[in-house]
């Protein structure tokens, strides 16, 4: 058996797609499960679409993600680099590669040089829509011979070169996911090679890159499915052994089709910016396409290198639910430490204006309190502002539950003994905190809802929320004052 290498192959169009995320994910799963490698090689033969920043953007996603690039291209001290043995691994660096095979298809009578110009390619196309019929070359250059192209060539004429399918031919191969696949020659189009500017297409691309960086299993989006018989088709031309394939259904949006940018967010960036983690990321992201064997929903890493299991890829398209990522998100939300909380959080709360690195740092142990206090309702990050309302939010009761305790019978009594044992307080200690409640309890002699409910509606304005003395001890006995101060207004 040879070593299973796989490859990621994105073309850096800017920013990583989540469903390229997934992708790389089956790839990586399937990598480390088989003790192989894992490939980055970046498909920029498309020059139209080039963009800056693109593949440093790309790798710093993939490698927030948790997955780590054993050869092609990575980042080295924020700079891309290339490891390996069989680069160069961006595409664009290997015109001179793809010539080479190029010629050797069109020396064994596998490709042909094709003059048509666009217009003609345009009206073919046209009639072709007007009979009701597919859009396809009809051949007019395959029976150009050899020497015949040479002196148009020569003559300064612009071509292109086509694979040169057999006519009426089965094209079979094995998808490990979806069985095999069998498609007749006459259903395909004598694929574009090579463009005029001397640039491969994807097609040949892939294939001798494929090749020649002895890619075993080639795992990557349905949309590719249509393809992989002119690929299959070359490998034959080459005379080489294909890859494994294995086709990934869609991610899709609720009205089950294509996630696209046109609707929201789709780039890793985003997700990464609203706060997801990427632990939380992956494993949603790997639930959607396929499932394990028993109902398990959070899986590390580790977890999911041992359970992945290509068999079990879903054939159609799985909706990408973002209700379903919050959940298995706060999973990994509740397993921070209150330190690490505290470093992930600050960046929003300095966003929102409450609290700069600088503050946090004078007194740190009150913050990680503050961490303690929020972490159980947090799904992501970016509610970290939100959820600290209780104590950087104005005073005020909207609460129609809150407005009953503030006038129930035991308010009164609550807030006066409240407010005279802080009075006779210095600041409020953690520990002190935890003892307050006790304390107003035997001065006012109320207890249970009627003592909590009306202390949490004057210091909060609400009825619900984190832990009371938590709040206490974070509001400082000022800031309770005069909160007590203008509940009063409200009883
Ligand atoms: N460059 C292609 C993409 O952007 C790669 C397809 C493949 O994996 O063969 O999806």
């Amino acid at each position: 058996m040879k070593d299973v290498r796989v490859r990621f192959a994105p073309s850096p169009t800017g920013y990583l797609h989540i469903g390229g995320l997934r992708t790389a994910v089956y790839n990586y799963l399937y990598a480390r499960q088989h003790d192989g490698k894992f490939l980055l090689r970046i498909e920029d033969t498309d020059r139209t679409r080039f963009v800056e920043g693109a593949i440093e953007n790309l790798i710093r996603s993939l490698n927030w993600s948790g997955i780590e690039i054993d050869e092609g291209v990575v980042l080295r001290d924020g700079e891309v680099a290339q490891v390996g043995d069989k680069g160069p691994y961006i595409q664009s660096e290997r015109l001179e590669i793809y010539r080479k095979y190029v010629d050797q298809l069109i020396e064994s009578g596998h490709a042909y040089h094709c003059f048509c110009s666009k217009e003609r390619l345009d009206a073919l196309r046209e009639e072709q829509k007007i009979k009701g019929q597919v859009p396809r070359y009809d051949g007019l250059c395959r029976s150009i011979s050899p020497e015949e192209a040479q002196k148009r060539i020569d003559a300064g004429e612009e071509y292109v070169i086509r694979l040169k399918l057999p006519h009426d031919r089965d094209i079979s191969f094995e998808d490990e996911a979806r069985g095999t696949i069998t498609i007749n020659t006459n259903e395909m189009d004598d694929q574009v090679l090579m463009k005029s500017d001397g640039f491969p297409t994807y097609h040949l691309a892939v294939v001798v890159d494929d090749h020649l960086m002895d890619i075993t299993h080639v795992i990557r989006g349905e949309e590719w499915l249509p393809s992989t018989p002119k690929h299959v088709y070359l490998y034959e031309a080459f005379g080489w052994e294909p890859p494994t394939y294995i086709h990934l259904p869609g991610v899709l949006n609720k009205d089950h089709k294509k996630l696209s940018k046109r609707q929201g967010d789709v780039s890793v960036e985003d997700f990464r910016g609203h706060g997801y983690l990427p632990e939380g990321l992956v494993n949603y992201l790997a639930l959607v396409g396929w499932s394990p064997e028993d109902n398990q929903e959070i899986f590390s890493m580790d977890e999911l290198i041992e359970a992945f299991d290509t068999s079990r890829i879903a054939r159609t398209g799985g909706v990408f639910d973002v209700k379903k990522l919050d959940w298995v998100n706060s999973h990994y939300m509740k397993e921070l430490s209150r330190e690490e909380l505290l470093e992930m959080a600050l960046p929003y709360l300095a966003e929102a204006g409450l609290l700069t690195e600088e503050e946090a740092k004078k007194d740190p142990e009150r913050y990680l309190i503050l961490m303690d206090t929020i972490q159980e309702g947090l799904d992501r990050l970016e509610q970290v502002p939100e959820a600290c309302d209780f104590l950087y939010g104005e005073y005020k009761v909207e609460e129609e539950a809150a407005l009953e305790q503030l006038k129930s019978e035991s308010a009164p009594a609550v807030v006066d003994a409240l407010k005279e044992i802080l009075e006779g307080m210095d600041e409020i200690t953690f520990e002190d905190a935890q003892g307050l409640m006790k304390k107003v309890q035997k001065a006012s002699g109320v207890k249970g809802k009627n003592l909590y409910m009306p202390a949490r509606a004057a210091m909060t304005g609400n009825v619900h929320g984190p832990e009371l003395s938590n709040i206490i001890y974070l509001l400082g006995k000022d800031e309770i004052l005069d909160r007590l101060e203008k509940a009063k207004a409200y009883m």
